[in-house]
């Protein structure tokens, strides 16, 4: 990965996601199941969320993939533990526009997704860093409407909405 997406200085962060995931263990139980694909990278993910009250008390985030995609889902199963789905999905959403070029927040926690800032530099890669954060706005999406959430793919996302910012603005 020598001048790809990652700064060296961040480089060991993400390989240290990406070799002990967090959170990379199928829960017992769940109240929510989401999948979602990269196809322009052969990433996939699966998340599950169990819920105590509104607040997500277990995520299991599973990840194939390269290490971008599998380091933002182990960073996302770190932040949104305990969260409630408005506060996740908040999470989401900065670091989407993070991705779509937007400033590096100061006034929300983003943990360990700092070190994937400079992938933002690389659109290809933008896909993979934003898979489980994708698949976590529509599992939310799908909670408000009602309905169980549909496996997604970023190429859908892509192609409905033109880029994934209209459409995923469109669902708020
Ligand atoms: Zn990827």
């Amino acid at each position: 990965m020598t001048n790809g997406p990652m700064d060296a200085l961040y480089r060991e962060v993400v390989l240290d996601h990406h070799r002990h995931p967090r959170g990379a263990v199928a829960l017992d139980d769940y109240d929510v199941q989401a999948s979602g694909k990269n196809p322009s990278c052969g990433d996939e993910v699966t998340l599950q969320m169990r819920f105590d009250g509104d607040r997500i008390s277990a995520v299991g985030v599973l990840s194939q993939g390269c290490a971008i995609s599998t380091s933002s889902g182990s960073m996302m199963a770190e932040l949104v533990t305990g969260l409630t789905l408005e506060e996740a999905s908040e999470v989401a959403e900065r670091f989407r526009r993070i991705m779509h070029g937007g400033e590096f927040p100061t006034d929300v926690d983003l943990g360990d997704l700092e070190a994937l800032e400079g992938v933002k530099k690389f659109p290809v890669r933008v896909k993979c860093a934003l898979l489980p954060w994708v698949t976590l706005l529509d599992a939310v999406l799908a909670g408000r409407q009602g309905r169980q959430p549909q496996p997604i793919s970023t190429e859908d996302i892509t192609a409905h909405g033109n880029t994934m910012d209209v459409t995923l603005e469109e669902r708020q």
